[in-house]
């Protein structure tokens, strides 16, 4: 038997979500799958959106090809856009779209040998991230550049939300304001949303959105009222029970002192399969469904929870480090963290597509 840890991730939850991210949008919406899916496994994930979803968005182009050989044939956007021209040549044979947000992209574009042609290519402006993008002064000229090319089939305008979940700041709106002066006359679909763009400004709803967080039922305003479902839960079971007395320590460090007797159960879950070493004593998990804590320090490999007040609990008793008793975002800001790189760090233990 192997050890009892692993990732369940309820296929029929992601479905929901994608529906949900639809009807609010309105619009065409891009499932963003990149970095395996945020943890989530991008095969499974990318088979299960496919009947519905309008098109698959990733990073880099190893993660496209990675859908292609599973025959994932959706339209998939490549975020990050391309590194060199070869990496350009597969892209297009590939029959992937591709983002070009800086100058050396797009000479390689411009400069691109037969076959490529007429490519889905998005040119992503910075409206005031500070990241990736033309700067707004150059969109008009990027784009009659791209119009040009024969290498370039459409072209949509895009650009990067840097603090949609933050509805109290006016970032978003000026980014929406430069956003629009930059592009004012330039014809083509266009593209802002991310998952907290979707939620939170309708004003960022265009022709296509591009969420991925909120795909995955985290919702990145906690709290919202939007019935977003979680996909993943992370579980294993206490495969072992250890008496503390008052006065002994627990773990790497001694951080834990027992102040009475306690009931410590070990859980073969660490730091190496993404739950963070960084929390505290006291951080929730759930065990067989009722809250309790963690205790002492994470490990690598084993994590120690508080049996204490659960008597019925023991060998085999069930543990969900996150899913729907205890949310990934409550783990994650007792890590000092976001639910994105929680998730995204889930990829020893085996997924289970259920
Ligand atoms: N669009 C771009 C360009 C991104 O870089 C990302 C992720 O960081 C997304 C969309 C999806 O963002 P989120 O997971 O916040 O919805």
């Amino acid at each position: 038997m192997s050890r009892p840890s692993k990732a369940i991730i309820d296929l029929a939850a992601l479905r929901h979500n994608y529906a949900t991210a639809r009807r609010i949008h309105g619009g065409r919406v891009l499932a963003t799958l990149k970095a395996n899916a945020y943890g989530h496994g991008s095969v499974a994930c990318a088979k299960a959106l496919e009947p519905m979803a309008d098109g698959l968005a990733v990073a880099f182009l190893e993660e496209a090809l990675a859908l292609r050989r599973a025959d994932v044939s959706s339209p998939i956007l490549i975020l990050e856009g391309c590194f060199s021209a070869a990496e350009l040549k597969e892209a297009h044979a590939q029959g992937c779209w591709v983002v070009v947000h800086h100058e050396a992209q797009l000479r390689a574009l411009e400069e691109a040998a037969q076959p490529v042609r007429d490519m889905n290519v998005w040119l992503k402006l910075d409206s005031g991230m500070g990241r990736a993008g033309f700067p707004v002064e150059h969109a008009q000229a990027a784009y009659a550049r791209l119009h040009a090319c024969p290498q370039v089939g459409a072209v949509t305008l895009m650009s990067h939300l840097a603090s949609a979940d933050e509805p109290d700041k006016d970032q978003t709106a000026r980014q929406l304001a430069a956003f629009d002066a930059a592009t004012a006359g330039l014809p083509g679909p266009q593209s802002l949303a991310n998952s907290a763009g979707l939620l939170a400004w309708p004003a960022a709803r265009r022709d296509w959105a591009r969420p991925g967080i909120l795909l995955f039922g985290a919702d990145p305003m906690p709290g919202g009222q939007h019935g977003l479902k979680p996909v993943m839960t992370l579980q294993s079971e206490v495969f072992a029970v250890r008496e503390l007395r008052a006065g002994q320590s627990l773990g790497y460090g001694g951080r834990f002192v027992a102040d009475a007797p306690c009931r410590v159960g070990l859980v073969a879950v660490g730091y190496a399969d993404g739950y963070p070493r960084s929390v505290a004593d006291g951080t929730p998990v759930a065990i067989d469904g009722l809250r309790s804590r963690i205790i002492g320090r994470v490990s690598m490999d084993m994590l120690t929870v508080d049996l204490t007040a659960l008597p019925h609990a023991g060998i085999g008793s069930v543990v969900e480090l996150w899913g729907a008793s205890v949310s990934v975002h409550e783990v994650a800001m007792a890590a000092g963290t976001i639910a994105y790189e929680l998730l995204c760090h889930v990829q020893r233990v085996p997924r289970e597509h259920v």
